[in-house]
Order: C-alpha cells, then sequence, then structure tokens
C-alpha cells in the first residue's frame, strides 16, 4: 500500500494488486533480445497501418463475419486525414523454449491502451526496496514503464498540439485500472503542464463537436485522444460511443490508436505477418528474418500449416495451439477443451473471424507472491512487455522520436493460460536482469 499498489475491488473498496515477493530471474540475453526487437515492431505496425489496401485486403471475411472489426471500419472517413502516426506500444514476448535455446517468443504487439506501466516500476521499486543492501536486490534494473509511456504522449502533445489544447483521456465507464491513469494524469501535469480530460466515447459522442478540426468537449480543444477503453464492444454498449468514435476519426485530433492502427493490430493481421515475404513487403529481408526469429506459428482455422489444416492440426493437438479471435483486453481465447469445442462449432465462414496460434512453451519456476495479504507459493509461467513510444510525421520515413524503455512483467500459475492481473488471472512481478 505504502508503494501505491493499489486497485479498485469489484465492491469499490480498495486492496492491494497481487504482486511478487522474489524477483524472477531473466534467462541471459532474454530482456536485451526483446527490447531491440521492439521498435523493430513498431516500424512494422506503422508500415501495415498506412497500407489501407493491405488491410482491407486481409480483414475483408473478417469484417463480413465480426461486427466489432466493422464497426471499427464504419468509423473511417472517405478520405483520410493527414496527422501524426502515434505508436504507445507494450511488446509481449515469454520465454520460449527453443532448438536454439530460451528465446522471447512474440505472443503480441499492444498498440491500443498498453497498461499497468506504472503498476509495473511501482513493484520493480517495492522490490528494490526489500531487497536494497542485498546481491539480489542490485540485479533488480530500476525501470519507468509507466513513465516511458507518459513521456511518449508528453512528446507527442509538445509536438502537435496548439496551447491551451488538451489531451483527452478515453476510459471505459466503471474502470477498475483507474490509478495507473491517474497516475499518468498527474506526471502530465506536474511534469509537463499538459491538462487532461478524462471521459468515456458516450459522453464524447454525447456532447463532442468538432470545431476547427478539433474536437471539443467541455469547451477544450483536444489535441490528443490517448485510449484506455475502447478495445472491447462492451465499450460500445451504447450507441453514442460509436458516434464518439466516429467524430475522433472524423476531426484531427491524433488519435491514439486511430482506427487504421487498432486494424492493424487485430491478431488476424498478426497472423498474417508471420510470413518472411509478407514482413519483406514492409521491411527489409534483414528484419523481417529478425522479426520471425520472434514469433511463433500462426495460420487461419481452416489454412494451411505443416501438411494440414490449422483445424485439423489444433484438433489433433489442443494443447500445442491457441485459438484467437480479434479481440483486446483478455479472456478472449480458447485452450484445451474449451478449443475443441470451439472448433468443432465454427463453421468455416464464422472461422474468419478467428485464428490458430502455436503455443508457445516455456519451463515452469518457483514464485512466491501476495495476494489479498495472503502468500501464494507455486509453479509459474511468465510474459514480459516492453514500453515504448515513436511518432511518425505523415509520409516520413523516419520517427521523429521513439524511445523504447520500462517493462511489465506478468507471472502466472503454470495451469493458468490468461494473463490479466485484474482479472484475478496473473501477478505483477520484476526481474533480475544480467
Ligand atoms: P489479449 O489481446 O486479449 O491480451 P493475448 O494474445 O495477449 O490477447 O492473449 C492473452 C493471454 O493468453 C496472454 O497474455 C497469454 O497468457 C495467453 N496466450 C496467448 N497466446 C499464447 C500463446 N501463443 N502461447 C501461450 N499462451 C498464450
Ligand atoms: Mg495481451
Amino acid at each position: 500500500m505504502a508503494h501505491g499498489l493499489v486497485r479498485y475491488r469489484k465492491d469499490g473498496s480498495i486492496g492491494h494488486l497481487p504482486f511478487t515477493l522474489h524477483p524472477w530471474q531473466s534467462p541471459p540475453g532474454f530482456y536485451a533480445h526483446g527490447a531491440r526487437v521492439s521498435p523493430l515492431y513498431n516500424k512494422l505496425y506503422h508500415r501495415v497501418s498506412q497500407n489501407r489496401a493491405f488491410l482491407d485486403e486481409h480483414l475483408a471475411a473478417s469484417r463480413a463475419v465480426d461486427d466489432f472489426v466493422q464497426g471499427l471500419y464504419s468509423c473511417l472517413p472517405d478520405q483520410p486525414i493527414a496527422r501524426p502516426w502515434l505508436y504507445l506500444s507494450r511488446h509481449d514476448f515469454m520465454p520460449a523454449i527453443t532448438p536454439q535455446g530460451i528465446l522471447p517468443k512474440q505472443v503480441e504487439t499492444n498498440l491500443m491502451a498498453a497498461s499497468l506501466g506504472y503498476a509495473s516500476q511501482r513493484v520493480n521499486a517495492a522490490i528494490r526496496f526489500l531487497y536494497a543492501g542485498t546481491p539480489l536486490g542490485s540485479s533488480v534494473l530500476p525501470h519507468r514503464g509507466g513513465s516511458t509511456i507518459c513521456k511518449g504522449l508528453a512528446l507527442a502533445y509538445q509536438h502537435y498540439a496548439k496551447a491551451g489544447e488538451v489531451i483527452l483521456f478515453i476510459v471505459p465507464p466503471g474502470e477498475v485500472n483507474a490509478f495507473d491513469q491517474r497516475t499518468m494524469q498527474a506526471e502530465l501535469v506536474l511534469e509537463y503542464g499538459i491538462s487532461v480530460l478524462r471521459t468515456t466515447l458516450d459522453e464524447l459522442g454525447e456532447s463532442g463537436e468538432i470545431r476547427d478540426g478539433k474536437v471539443v468537449l467541455k469547451g477544450r480543444s483536444a489535441s490528443i485522444a490517448y485510449f484506455r477503453g475502447g478495445y472491447s464492444p462492451d465499450h460500445y454498449a451504447n450507441p453514442d460511443a460509436w458516434k464518439g468514435r466516429r467524430l475522433l476519426e472524423h476531426s484531427q485530433t491524433l488519435s491514439i490508436p486511430s482506427v487504421t492502427i487498432q486494424l492493424a493490430n487485430t491478431k488476424k493481421i498478426q497472423q498474417v505477418l508471420s510470413h518472411q515475404p509478407t514482413l519483406e513487403q514492409f521491411v527489409s529481408p534483414q528484419e523481417a528474418a529478425q522479426l520471425l526469429e520472434t514469433m511463433v506459428a500462426m495460420c487461419p482455422v481452416d489454412g494451411p500449416i505443416q501438411g494440414t489444416t490449422g483445424r485439423q492440426a489444433a484438433l489433433a493437438d489442443p494443447e500445442g495451439w491457441v485459438l484467437k479471435p480479434s479481440r483486446e483486453g483478455g479472456g478472449n481465447n480458447y485452450f484445451g477443451d474449451d478449443l475443441v469445442k470451439q472448433l468443432k462449432e465454427l463453421t468455416t465462414r464464422q472461422a474468419h473471424a478467428f485464428i490458430l496460434m502455436e503455443s508457445i512453451q516455456q519451463t515452469p519456476f518457483r514464485a512466491v507472491r501476495l495476494v489479498e495479504e495472503k502468500v501464494v507459493d507455486n509453479l509459474c509461467v511468465t510474459e514480459l512487455g516492453h514500453f515504448s513510444y515513436a511518432l511518425w510525421e505523415e509520409a516520413a520515413a523516419e520517427p521523429a522520436f521513439q524511445d523504447t524503455e520500462g517493462y511489465l512483467l506478468r507471472t502466472k500459475d503454470v495451469g493458468n493460460r490468461e494473463g490479466l492481473v485484474l482479472g484475478g488471472f496473473s501477478f505483477l512481478d520484476t526481474a533480475a536482469i544480467d
């Protein structure tokens, strides 16, 4: 509590976040490798986001069966509006067992609402404090994952905003992860002198308007809309929310992410990009090889893989695969028996809304954590996300600025497939890095 590791419980009371009591030992080279390849992922996704024809081609079949993807499409203006392209991302990797040793294999890139940066830097501080003066303490490097994303946002504001404009924080109604966002809001005000207006898409749809090109809410003109919601269909339960999203897309307010960036960030596009020739449409052969080294096999449900179809391969080996819809925010994937059940029910047409991804295998390790004030000690696996930001001016080849610093480490029981911290599936961890 003293370190600010707090969250709202469902009943509105406040408790501590689930967190580690002992740092995780990062395998040699694992952290540096993921940090090195993260800016390359930003570059890849930037180039993909700019290529509407590519997105349209590869999302056509999903769009026909997935109302959410179609909903996003319906927000796009006929003519694209020229704005800078901002990425505040988190690139998630697992320490995978491979024939070449332990390598970072990508779970996904988050270009939207990449969260828990501050919670993560606080766990890091709490653990360094707990082990201060011991060799273990000095092996835990300080990091500032939350402040890194905040800096990306502040630099984008300084680059793009006119005097007096605000940054909109788009949050879902009833957000439990509010403290992570409030810290960022405070840092923007205190460190950078930037005003923040917190709102929901519903409110924006109801009361927002476009004036002189920018979205205006409560008399304040917004240079940037920073999304911490809007990634789930639940956030559009009220039709006004779509109105709000459309308003932003039709303005010069820089949305992070814009709809095109969000479409590029779908699991479908991640799957399409998992081939050297496709990657080479966007980056050099050498860069494509570096990206591919961090990917596992992915395929369409009824697409070809290893001499059979994805569906057949996954039904024959359900533990070897994960079935994923084009959704963000956790809790949407199918594993094991659920995967089998779902694959038996999905028609070929419905299956276009999903992809299959090879399950990343890792060696379980012992971890000790604190959950609701109780110690839990058992075998776990983990996932490390590198925070990163980059901004490209329209048509610029190189980013105006970029950086990769800080991480989110989420660890969970070996038998637990999903990774949600606030959903109670995993806990905040920190790494001893050699
Ligand atoms: P979301 O966008 O909902 O966060 P992810 O692709 O990150 O979707 O998947 C959610 C969680 O499921 C991950 O954090 C991880 O714990 C687990 N997971 C996803 N893909 C794999 C995979 N290929 N191998 C093992 N676990 C996976
Ligand atoms: Mg994820």
